[in-house]
């Protein structure tokens, strides 16, 4: 039994992996998962288990230019994501939490410190982040099944679109934008610092489909102060079949 489980694992990550998802994902822990969040139907069926450490990019650092420049990127990954992954280790020890997932983590937040807040919510922001993005395209469309969902809730794809930047524009200060589901409908928000819907202490809760970073340090060396013309752009980059699987995963 055992062995076959393990089997069984193994073979679901090397699908993942083909598939171009994340790596650190499984389903052993799902139905912990289920009982330790206050609504089950958030709960994806396979990204529940993000691991401690950093996965390789899944691409280069200059895969997104003219969008985010190389310096931009392997200052983002290699420092600042590179640390939210070595302090929330710490945290993770410091706490009793080695062994558990990220997500198990941010569902329960409320027993961990500020420090464990901001980098296991630091880590998982930017663990999605990377994926939710790929080499720049034109006309950059949701596939199928997420595109009739974003048209049924926000009426359009440019007005979603609108909404979304919006939050995005005016998080004061440091922060992230975020489409999430809510039982399965479509929501647009944003949250402080590291924080996201995941968190049994965020003040928006769901499962995040799709996160834009809005701390300076994700644009300031190519776009400075404009804000704007960083969210403009970064929709040519949205990974959308990466944002489409994290849709189509919820139970
Ligand atoms: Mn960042």
């Amino acid at each position: 039994m055992e062995k076959f489980k393990k089997t069984d694992r193994r073979d679901f990550i090397k699908t993942t992996v083909k598939g171009g998802l994340i790596a650190s994902v499984g389903i052993s822990s799902f139905g912990s998962i289920l009982e330790s969040c206050s609504s089950s139907k958030n709960v994806s069926k396979h990204f529940v288990k993000t691991g401690f450490d950093q996965i390789p990019l899944p691409y280069n650092y200059d895969a997104l230019e003219n969008v985010i420049d190389a310096k931009t990127m392997e200052i983002h990954y290699t420092k600042h994501a590179a640390g939210y992954s070595k302090n929330l280790k710490e945290a993770a020890q410091a706490e009793g939490a080695e062994g558990k997932s990220v997500e198990e983590i941010l569902a329960q937040l409320s027993k961990y410190s500020v420090k464990m807040r901001n980098n296991a919510g630091g880590h998982y922001n930017h663990e999605m982040f990377w994926q939710c993005m790929r080499k720049p395209q034109e006309n950059n469309l949701p596939e199928k099944k997420l595109s009739e969902a974003i048209n049924s809730q926000f009426g359009s794809f440019d007005h979603f679109k609108n909404l979304f930047n919006e939050a995005a524009k005016t998080r004061f200060g440091s922060g992230w934008v975020w489409l999430y589901a809510d039982n399965k409908t479509l929501k647009i928000g944003s949250t402080p610092n590291q924080d996201n819907p995941l968190m049994s202490v965020s003040d928006i809760k769901g499962f995040p489909l799709l996160g834009l970073d809005v701390w300076e340090h994700a644009y300031y060396l190519k776009y400075q102060n404009k804000r704007a013309d960083y969210v403009d752009n970064w929709w040519k980059v949205v990974n959308w079949k990466y944002v489409s699987d994290r849709f189509e995963s919820l139970v």
